[in-house]
Parts: structure tokens; C-alpha cells; sequence
């Protein structure tokens, strides 16, 4: 069977994601490889495939033990003799695997890296034909994954004198050569795919009122299952408690609580479909559930590293997912001043602080986020991104040379002593008890800055201290000193351009994309209820059943018969066997209700129309489009289309964008003659 045959029947994908049809096609071919690919690019699929289409067992090594289990389950659902041997196993399992591989009728075996150690001579005796190593960082020991039994894999794979396939997301250099050092005898081949997510929406926010921010963020979410970083224990319990208040399946996660507690929560998150995790970033590896639909930094994070991984948890499925991260004035300072204070050598701490730049700057960017970030990382993509925040909602300029150098000079004339309250108190010209002490209302500056109101200021001034213009010294109490890179807007050599702020307060933006349309959820609505039934008759987390990408596909494709079903992404023959019927009747069974756009057509032409283009949609969703979401319409596009009958793809353009225009547009010209 070939590659593409196999992802189809078994798999149940139309095609590969990018990066996957080389990979799999190495492997296949028995060469030695080292792939890189982002988190959700699916690396899983280049080992599993290929050990279908090779002969003999593919032993696939993963440090996460806890989830092993799942994937075996995934597996099996998909029709695949899958099996593992961990620790977490009873001794019936074990027996189970050892027979299932004795007859030789194992496909895949996972294994956990402990169990490496003396499974020579039983994997020499069942026939491997292929090694894969998942999570490959884990064998630098310079990384924070290390695990010392990776060690063991370079001499398993001399013994066995097998190909041998390494998978990771994590692509630094020094990571990369160590892997390879320690993996193969001679250079494999590497595959590096880029870092871009295009599925996740990026944004951040300024803090206003950041309680309500974030609360308001999660409950126009709610039902959704993400995830929200906090800085600390403690708020990760307040603010768990606070969505908990409004009726939200939250729970704190931290290094604090007591193991059994932590394993507990990291199993409702795993299993449930709706859940919030409040966590310190003590929460994240090894959470592999591919449905998260959110991941929200209630605070800055450390780096654009640390920001990426921790992001990069969402969506990992394909499906659309949304980031966002709050931060404010007081996290640069934290930030800071954990720099200043640490014990490093001086010229790292001068790196740190530029490692904060980076971020500061991704924060602050006043034009597509997506290419910092990417930049960041050394690639240049096309162009706009056209899914963050800021593609999505230009935000407003304005020259702020003139108030930046307010700024910097009431700074110097109070001798960079001051924080920002103080500074601003001045700049309006207001007389605290404290101001007038020092005699601050006979400088020159007071009052000086009464054109912007307090809001304002603080917005220039974290813009200033994001872009290391004013920077907080430990010495002086945080005290603002002007930088060496404000120099120059003090000369009045450059100018400074920056972001106008909405001062409202930051109101819930609504989930800026829905997963369906609002007349498709309600059946997305019992699609995932009947998946949770069989999910919990199944013992097993829902995305075994059906990944959230898959749910979606039927909702808005809403297949009428095993044909169409089968044409769904990520359902292959066995899902279709077992699970086919069973979601094509809650999907007839809904149709009656729903699609209120073609009932509103009953008994007219255009209700015909509406069908033929409907039934034409289908044939024609063949790709994808770039956000990892299949390209379908609506049923009101479709009633709108049916009933307005456009006469080019430019009318069509306008009424279901240049995209979908273009990818039905010819087809449904014929069909409306
Ligand atoms: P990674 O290990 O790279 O983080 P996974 O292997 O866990 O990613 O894959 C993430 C998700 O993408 C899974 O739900 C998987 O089923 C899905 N997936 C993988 N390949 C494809 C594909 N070609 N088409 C659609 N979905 C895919
Ligand atoms: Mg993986």
C-alpha cells in the first residue's frame, strides 16, 4: 500500500501538512532521518505511516508515559495493532503486548525510555524493523528534557542495525549536533520545517483592569477547553477561583499542590472537552492534548521562546485556536529587575536584557506580529499574516516624539530618582504632598504634559520602557533612568512613532473566530455530546473518538451518507466502520432543525439552487485553506449565492471573499446558467 493510500484509509487525512510527504517518503525508505517540526505538525504520522507501510514491528521510544497509553487507544480506533510497554502497565497488558509481538502481529510498539535497558535481546528476537525517537531533545543533556535513558538508544540501534527516525520540535543548533552525535553512526538526512503556526491567532493586550480582562477573555470562550499562565501560585489560585465563580471548569495547577492533586486535574484536562487550566508554566510538558482551543499568558512571559512553546500548546490539532498575552508597565519591571538581581556575570545579564527586547518588541510591534516573531527566529515570511491581532485591527499611530522627550527630560530633571506615577504627577502638573516637598512643581515640566490624561501617559511611558528607551534600576528603588538608545530622541536626531491606544476600557473581544458559523453550532453542539458519550463508554479522552478538526468538517459539511462521511478529514475506513452511522444520524437527525437558512427557502426555486451548490461544495472542498481549516460555505452563503445568482466570480468575491470565490467560483457560474 502506498503512502498516500494509506493516509487516506487509515488515517482518514486527503493530504499531507507541509514537510510530511518527504518525511514519510525517508522513512519508508529506510534512510536515517532527523525531523524537526513544530509543535502540531504532526510528527506522529511520519513514524506511525511509514511503520504500516514497512515491514516488521516500528519501536517508538517517548519520554511521556502518561500519554502513551492514549495514543495506543488513538490507534487502535484508527484499526492499527498498536501496543506499549511502561510502567503504567498491569501485568496483564504486558502479557497482552508480549504474545501480540511473539506472533508477530504488532505494528507499532511504544516504549518508555526506563524500559530500554535490557530490551535487547527481546527486540533483536521480534523482528524491528524501524526506531523511532519521539521528543529526540530529551537526549541533550544540556536541555531541560534531559533523559538519561536516551542514552541507551544509540547502542539499541547499533544492535539492531535498524533505520532509525528522530522527531523534535525543538531546533537549536547546539540540540540538533548533540542529537545527531548521540542517535546515528553516520549524518541522517534533516528535515526543518519552519516555526510557524498559522492556525493560532496571535494578539496581546495592554492591562487594564487585568482581572476582568482575563476573566471576560475566558467566558466569551466558555466550553472551550485552554489554557491560562499566570506568574505565580497564588494568582493561579484566585483567578481559578474567580472563573470558577462565574460558572467556568476551572482548576489552579502549580509545583505547590500535592502530586496525587496535580495528576488528578492533569487527567480532567486531558479527558474533558471544556476545561481551564490556571497554571504556572509548571504546566506543560507533557500535555499533548491536541484540542486546546486557547492558551492565555495572564502575565509576560520570559522570552519569545518561552512565549512560543508555552503558545504553541494550543491548537496543536490544526483547527483554529486563539493566543493572547496581557501584559503591563509592572511586568517589565519584574522582568527587569529578576535580570539585575540575579547572580550572572554582567554580559549576561546584558544578553538577557536583549533576550527581553526581543519580546518587549513582539509586544509592542505596530505591525503584523506574526513576522517579529518569525523574524525572531530567522524567517522572512511573504507577508502579512493576516491572523493577529494587529493584521486583523490596524492599530492607530501617532508621533510621539514630542511627548517621549517630555518624558525623558522630566526624568533627567528629577535626577532619574523617580518612578512613573511620580513622573506623570508631574507631567500634569498635579500637587501631591510628595511633589511638593521636593519641589517638583517649580521644574520647568510641570505641567508640562496636560495635553494627554494620566491613561495616556502610562501607555507612553511602557512603550517607552518597552522599547529600553527608560529601564528601572534596582539601586534606585526602580527609579527610571534614560537609556544610551534614548539619546538620540533627546538630540532630537529621530523620532518616535507609537501605538494610540484605545483608553476605553478593554472590552471582550468577542472570540474573534468562531470555530462554525453561528448556524452550524448547534449541531457542533450534539456532535460533541454524542462524542463525549462514546468517549466516557470508551474510558478514554475524547479526541480518540474524534479530533475537535473532525467534529467542525462534519458540522459544516454535514455528509449525508457513508460516501460523503468518508470524505471528512481524519476518518479513515476503521472510524468509519465503527463510528460512521452513528454520527451521520445525529447529523440527519439535526438536519430538519437546523440549517434555518435553507428552511427559510422551502418550497422555492432558490431551494433547489441552494442543494445543487451544496452537494457541488463537496465535490469541490478538496484542499485546504491556509489556516488549516477546509474552505467551505456557510448555508446562508449558500442561500445568499442561491438566491441572488451572481453572474461572475467578481460578484461572487463579494459576497463570499476572493478565496471561496475562487475555489467554487467556476463551478458554480455552470451550475446557476
Ligand atoms: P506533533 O507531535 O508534531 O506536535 P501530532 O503528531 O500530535 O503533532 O499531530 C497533531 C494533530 O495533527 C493530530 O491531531 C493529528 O491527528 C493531526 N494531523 C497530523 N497529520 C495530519 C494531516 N496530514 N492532516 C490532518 N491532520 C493531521
Ligand atoms: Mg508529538
Amino acid at each position: 500500500m502506498n503512502a498516500s493510500h494509506l493516509l487516506q484509509h487509515v488515517f482518514g487525512f486527503d493530504s499531507f501538512r507541509p514537510g510530511q510527504a518527504e518525511i514519510v517518503d525517508a522513512v519508508i525508505n529506510g534512510r536515517d532521518v532527523l525531523a524537526i517540526l513544530p509543535t502540531g505538525g504532526g510528527k506522529s504520522l511520519c513514524f506511525q505511516l511509514p511503520a504500516l507501510a514497512r515491514e516488521g514491528v516500528t519501536v517508538v521510544i517517548s519520554p511521556l508515559i502518561a500519554l502513551m497509553r492514549d495514543q495506543v487507544r488513538a490507534l487502535r480506533e484508527a484499526g492499527i495493532a498498536a501496543g506499549s510497554l511502561s510502567s503504567g502497565n498491569t501485568d496483564e497488558e504486558n502479557e497482552e503486548v508480549f504474545s501480540a509481538l511473539e506472533e508477530q502481529s504488532l505494528k507499532i510498539l511504544y516504549m518508555a525510555p526506563e524500559r530500554l535497558a535490557g530490551a535487547g535481546p527481546l527486540l533483536s528476537r521480534i523482528g524491528v524493523g524501524l526506531l523511532a525517537v519521539d521528543e529526540a531533545h530529551c537526549v541533550s543533556q544540556w536541555g531541560h528534557d534531559f533523559r538519561p535513558d536516551y542514552l541507551r538508544i544509540g547502542a539499541l540501534r547499533r544492535q539492531l542495525g535498524v533505520p532509525l527516525a528522530a522527531f523534535t520540535a525543538t531546533a537549536d543548533e547546539e540540540t540538533r549536533g548533540e542529537i545527531i552525535r548521540q542517535l546515528f553512526a553516520a549524518p541522517p538526512m534533516v528535515f526543518l520545517r519552519g516555526f510557524d503556526r498559522p492556525n493560532l491567532l496571535l494578539a496581546f493586550a495592554a492591562k487594564s483592569g487585568p482581572r476582568q480582562q482575563l476573566v471576560d477573555f475566558v467566558a466569551a470562550r466558555k466550553g472551550l477547553p485552554g489554557i491560562v499562565y499566570c506568574a505565580t501560585r497564588a494568582k493561579t489560585e484566585v483567578i481559578a477561583k474567580a472563573l470558577a465563580d462565574i460558572g467556568i471548569a476551572a482548576l489552579p495547577y502549580h509545583a505547590g499542590l500535592d502530586p496525587a492533586t496535580r495528576r488528578q486535574a492533569e487527567t480532567r484536562f486531558q479527558r474533558d472537552d471544556g476545561m481551564v487550566m490556571v497554571a504556572t508554566i509548571a504546566f506543560g510538558m507533557g500535555i499533548d492534548k491536541p484540542d486546546i482551543r486557547f492558551v492565555l499568558h495572564a502575565d509576560l512571559p520570559k522570552s519569545i521562546e518561552a512565549y512560543w512553546q508555552e503558545t504553541g500548546r494550543a491548537g496543536r490539532d490544526g483547527a483554529p485556536a486563539e493566543t493572547m498575552t496581557l501584559f503591563g508597565a509592572e511586568d517589565i519591571r519584574l522582568r527587569r529587575s529578576q535580570i539585575d538581581e540575579g547572580l550572572a556575570p554582567i554580559e549576561r545579564k546584558q544578553a538577557d536584557h536583549q533576550r527581553l527586547n526581543a519580546l518587549l518588541g513582539l509586544a509592542e510591534a505596530l505591525d503584523c506580529r506574526r513576522r517579529v516573531l518569525l523574524n525572531y527566529f530567522g524567517e522572512v515570511p511573504p507577508g502579512q499574516c493576516g491572523n493577529c491581532d494587529l493584521c486583523l485591527d490596524p492599530p492607530r499611530r501617532f508621533d510621539a516624539t514630542e511627548p517621549a522627550r517630555k518624558a525623558l527630560s522630566v526624568v533627567l530633571r528629577t535626577g532619574e530618582w523617580f518612578g512613573q506615577e511620580h513622573l506623570i504627577d508631574i507631567l500634569l502638573g498635579r500637587t501631591t504632598p510628595k511633589l511638593r516637598e521636593r519641589k517638583h512643581d517649580q521644574l520647568p515640566t510641570f505641567g508640562a504634559g496636560k495635553d494627554l490624561d494620566r491613561g495616556q501617559w502610562q501607555s507612553v511611558f511602557r512603550q517607552m520602557l518597552a522599547r529600553d528607551l527608560l529601564r528601572p534600576d534596582p539601586e534606585r528603588r526602580g527609579g527610571l533612568r534614560v537609556t544610551e538608545a534614548a539619546r538620540p530622541l533627546l538630540r532630537g536626531e529621530t523620532t518616535l512613532e507609537l501605538r494610540a491606544e484605545k483608553m476605553e476600557a478593554a472590552r471582550p473581544e468577542r472570540a474573534l473566530r468562531l470555530l462554525v458559523a453561528d448556524e452550524d453550532e448547534p449541531l457542533l453542539a450534539l456532535l460533541k455530546a454524542k462524542r463525549r458519550e462514546l468517549a466516557e463508554a470508551a474510558r478514554a479522552p475524547a479526541y480518540v473518538i474524534f479530533p475537535d478538526r473532525t467534529l467542525i468538517d462534519m458540522a459544516t459539511s454535514r455528509p449525508r451518507d457513508l460516501d460523503a462521511m468518508r470524505r471528512v478529514s481524519g476518518v479513515g475506513d476503521a472510524k468509519l466502520a465503527k463510528y460512521g452511522d452513528i454520527f451521520l444520524s445525529v447529523i440527519n437527525g439535526a438536519a430538519e432543525q437546523v440549517h434555518p437558512a435553507r428552511r427559510k427557502l422551502a418550497g422555492q426555486e432558490q431551494g433547489a439552487v441552494f442543494d445543487r451548490l451544496e452537494r457541488l461544495m463537496f465535490d469541490l472542498r478538496l484542499g485546504e485553506d491556509g489556516t488549516g481549516k477546509p474552505l467551505s460555505l456557510t448555508g446562508s452563503e449558500l442561500a445568499r449565492i442561491a438566491s441572488r445568482r451572481p453572474r461572475s466570480v467578481g460578484d461572487l468575491a463579494d459576497m463570499i471573499g476572493a478565496p471561496k470565490a475562487e475555489r467554487f467560483g467556476a463551478a458554480f457560474l455552470r451550475a446557476l446558467e
